[in-house]
């Protein structure tokens, strides 16, 4: 995995999906949308249940794939979609941010590779290009390799927390809707 970027992504989505939202607001559905970023790597409880690592339901498996963002974001992003100003552009975003977590996965340095083209290929797939470093699974995330690979994402995207964390945009008053 990717560490703090999956978070990221999330909270620039939040903007993006809400640009007029007041701070507070945009920070619960930055909340969501991170939950949902991060929600590939529920796949982890396979080593619990003796899946192992390369095998199609393994870690970075079916649950990493464009088929399976696609599917699992739409169907989050429709459940959601009602509560945002934006809605028509909730299910895209919700889709493209769940394929962010494998395209990110993809640019780390270590594990096994990506499954992205699931179910058409279980082949383990990196980009050529790999600048980031891969996270400690578990526990040791909270370690010093954990906080070395937060600070090297947070280098990495810091244009994307700025664009996060930009105050919300000014909603002109209209005739109709001054008092
Ligand atoms: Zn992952």
């Amino acid at each position: 995995m990717a560490s703090i970027g999956h978070v990221i992504f999330g909270l620039a989505a939040a903007r993006f999906v809400d640009p007029a939202a007041p701070l507070r607001q945009r920070l619960y559905t930055a909340i969501g949308l991170a939950t949902l970023s991060l929600a590939p790597d529920l796949d982890v409880i396979a080593f619990r249940f003796g899946i192992p690592y390369e095998a199609p339901f393994g870690h970075r498996g079916a649950s990493h794939s464009l088929v399976f963002a696609v599917l699992f974001g739409a169907a989050i992003g429709a459940l959601w979609r009602r509560e945002m100003r934006r809605p028509k552009l909730v299910i895209p975003v919700c889709a493209v941010l769940v394929a962010t977590h494998g395209l990110l996965d993809m640019l780390t340095d270590g594990g096994e590779g990506v499954a992205l083209a699931w179910p058409f290929s279980n082949a383990r797939m990196f980009f050529p290009w790999q600048p980031l470093p891969v996270a400690p699974i578990g526990r040791a995330l909270l370690g010093a390799r954990g906080l070395y690979v937060f600070a090297v994402e947070m280098l990495w995207f810091a244009p994307l927390v700025a664009y996060g964390l930009w105050p919300p945009r000014r909603v002109p008053i209209t005739p109709a809707s001054a008092p």
